[in-house]
């Protein structure tokens, strides 16, 4: 089991997180946190328009996390606000269950599949995506973001609900 978690590939991303350099200027800084593990996340993302032009994503935390917010620097940049929305929600499908996609490149992430079998560490994989999603939102909104933390958002069907539409 722990051999499927801890792929070579997570840990490569661990070990050299992709994105892991503050921006010299940005649009928008998010944190999160995920207590039940301790990661925490520092996103940091600019706008070329409606295009992620750069991301930054400082993680202090376990090998899932880090690795996610690895994968999601190397996926999300270059992309609209809506394709990386859509990528959060195909990862976060996977992680409820759900098949990987085939229509969605969703890059190194697959590596992380195995991590739906744990439930608790799946906060620990969609942390730096919630914070993605919200940081997103609030720079659409014109407003700071918010601290996203994972504690209290349920580890079933429906947990991290944090899209753009539904906080619009
Ligand atoms: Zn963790």
């Amino acid at each position: 089991m722990m051999d499927e978690l801890y792929r070579e590939v997570v840990l490569d991303h661990h070990r050299s997180p992709r994105g892991a350099s503050a921006l010299d200027n940005f649009d928008v800084q998010a944190s999160g946190k995920n207590p039940s593990c301790g990661d925490e996340v520092t996103l940091q993302v600019r706008f070329d328009a409606d295009t992620i032009a750069a991301v930054g994503v400082l993680s202090r935390g376990c090998a899932i996390s880090t690795a996610s917010g690895s994968m999601m620097a190397e996926v999300i940049e270059g992309l609209t606000v809506d394709q990386a929305q859509e990528v959060a929600d195909r990862f976060k499908a996977v992680m409820h269950g759900g098949e990987f996609p085939v229509d969605v490149d969703l890059g190194d992430l697959e590596a992380l599949e195995g991590v739906k079998q744990f439930p608790v560490r799946i906060k620990c994989a969609l942390l730096p995506w919630v914070t993605l999603l919200d940081a997103m939102l609030a720079h659409h909104q014109g407003r700071e973001p918010d601290t996203i933390s994972t504690e209290g958002l349920r580890d079933d069907a429906e947990p991290m609900n944090v899209t753009l539409e539904d906080r619009r």
